[in-house]
């Protein structure tokens, strides 16, 4: 199992930032930017961006939909950024589709995650 699915299977603890029937919302355990929180699906179906096709969109709008509820409730008027790292060279160490949602003056360098 991997360590998001573990972490939805409550095999390692979290802070939940957003939970629904699908989606889990989990604050990273090594923030890069004063809001760093990691969406994901409850279930390990995609890798990452490049996995994304018409027959499983629905759960990555679910996750958008979820990204757009938690920045509204954190209040993250000054802007925020959306991030996908697909592939190791891209910075990807966990092969469970997730997408950062990084916001605060560090989070808006040029050095992002
Ligand atoms: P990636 O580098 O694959 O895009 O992002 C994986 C992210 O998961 C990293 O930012 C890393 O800090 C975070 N992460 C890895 N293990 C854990 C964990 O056990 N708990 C939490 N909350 N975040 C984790
Ligand atoms: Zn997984």
């Amino acid at each position: 199992m991997c360590v998001f699915c573990k972490i939805v299977a409550g095999e390692i603890p979290s802070k939940k930032a957003y939970e629904d029937d699908s989606v889990l919302a989990i604050y990273d355990i090594n923030p890069q930017a004063p809001v760093h929180i990691v969406f994901m699906p409850k279930e390990h179906i995609l890798t990452c961006a490049d996995d994304i096709d018409a027959s499983n969109a629905e759960i990555i709008s679910k996750i958008f939909v979820a990204i757009a509820k938690v920045a509204k409730e954190l209040g993250l008027s000054d802007g925020y950024r959306i991030i996908n790292n697909c592939g190791a060279a891209a910075g990807q160490t966990v092969q469970h589709i997730h997408f950062h949602l990084l916001a605060g003056k560090e989070g808006m360098s040029e050095s992002m995650i």
